[in-house]
């Protein structure tokens, strides 16, 4: 169990979370964190089946701790799909398998994989009610520790309640071999914790929210490390990639801490997945949740750096003046580290910003806008000054 004292209304926070291990050959350990299993559930898509899976079912095996393993055919989306799939390959007693009483042969689900693999566990789990844990593969994206998991329902992707992984184990040395797009996506999850802090920030002042400033900060100091390392992303040092890693976790950790996703999306997770959504919804395949999520990031930044220029509010000037210097560090990192914009056509990328304010109940800067008739302006407005970035 991590925890953390606390002053704020909450009275400290803590989240069921027996192991984290990240450190290089993290994945030698498995057998050793997992102990206290006997009969594991393995989850792999073909990629981490490669990059990890196949040593950590060999390692298992050898053990005497696998029940048995499933692998998700490309592409491994989060859809109702891949959920029924590994639901239904949990019970291995075909003989006497009746699916309204699941033969619960396994006694934990280890996902091996970032992004996908991870989401479709966790709710398997959840559902099951098994504990799982994760062996990730690329500091992708904030999820490992996530409460919820954004699955794709039909044609619409739905945020669902989900378990917490019990052990986390990230091999830095796999995840430094990982795509330099699956990187960049990291970074770009990474850079909208700002922006994501600030709506929280901005919802407390106006609509009385909870907030903890301790979470706040424990997310901020996380995303500083990882921004100010992520300028060498390219060179791949195991540095670098721990910095991420940290990041990512950090900021999940706010979520498990708070219950609520809230310390680690705002209006550039709101957009990034309306964004998705909308290719979803045309059954299209959507681009990586970090690679939205960073180019909305550039959108939530030139809104507030607007709203900033333009209110003559001064208990909003100083709110978001706090946050300029860290704006102005990630415009500038745009340069170096290049993360690609997908989102190019002004229709779609409009669309998504306002549409992005209702993606869930959650005031932000979108609500803000929107309130004073302002926001159909600044979605033009961001629109523009976004593509001055796309260098990627
Ligand atoms: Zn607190
Ligand atoms: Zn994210």
């Amino acid at each position: 169990m991590l925890s953390m004292e606390c002053n704020c209304s909450q009275k400290g926070h803590s989240a069921p979370i027996k192991v984290l291990e990240v450190s290089e050959n993290a994945i030698e350990k498995v057998v050793d964190i997992l102990s206290d299993y006997n009969r594991i559930y393995m989850v792999a898509d073909k990629n981490t089946y490669e990059v990890a899976g196949k040593k950590v079912e060999k390692m298992l095996k050898e053990a005497g701790k696998l029940s048995h393993i499933c692998i998700i055919d490309e592409p491994a989306l989060p859809t109702n799909a891949n959920v029924g799939k590994v639901l239904i390959e949990a019970g291995i007693d075909r003989e006497n398998y009746d699916i309204n009483a699941f033969s619960y042969n396994p006694d934990y689900i280890l996902a091996v994989g970032s992004g996908s693999v991870n989401d479709i566990c966790r709710m398997v789990s959840y559902r099951m009610g098994l504990e799982y844990g994760v062996v990730g593969t690329a500091p992708s994206m904030d999820g490992y520790v996530s409460v919820v998991a954004p699955l794709i329902n039909g044609n619409r992707k739905i945020v669902y309640t989900c378990s917490v992984a019990r052990h986390i184990i990230i091999d830095l040395n796999i995840c430094a071999g990982a795509p330099y797009e699956l990187l960049l996506a990291g970074v770009g999850d990474m850079i909208g914790k700002y922006v994501a802090i600030l709506d929280w920030e901005l919802s407390q002042k106006l609509t009385g929210e909870y907030y903890c400033e301790k979470v706040a900060n424990m997310v901020l100091e996380a995303t500083e490390k990882c921004i100010t390392s992520a300028v060498s992303l390219k060179e791949r040092e195991i540095e670098t990639i721990e910095n991420t890693i940290d990041g990512l976790i950090l900021s999940g950790l706010g979520i498990a801490y708070t219950g609520s996703s809230r310390p680690a999306s705002g209006t550039e997770h709101m957009v990034g997945q309306t964004w998705e959504i909308m290719d979803v919804e045309k059954g299209k395949v959507p681009n990586l949740h970090g690679v939205e999520v960073g180019e909305a990031t550039f959108a939530a930044i030139v809104m507030y750096k607007k709203l900033y220029e333009e209110t003559n509010e001064t208990w909003l000037k100083e709110l978001i003046g706090k946050y300029i210097p860290a704006f102005e560090k990630i415009l500038e990192l745009q340069k170096q580290i290049k993360i690609p914009f997908t989102v190019t056509d002004k229709d779609k990328f409009i669309e998504g910003v306002l549409r992005g304010r209702t993606f869930r109940v959650r005031y932000t800067l979108l609500q803000y806008l929107y309130d004073r008739g302002q926001l159909q302006e600044y979605a033009e407005f961001a629109y523009e000054e976004t593509m001055k970035y796309n260098v990627g």
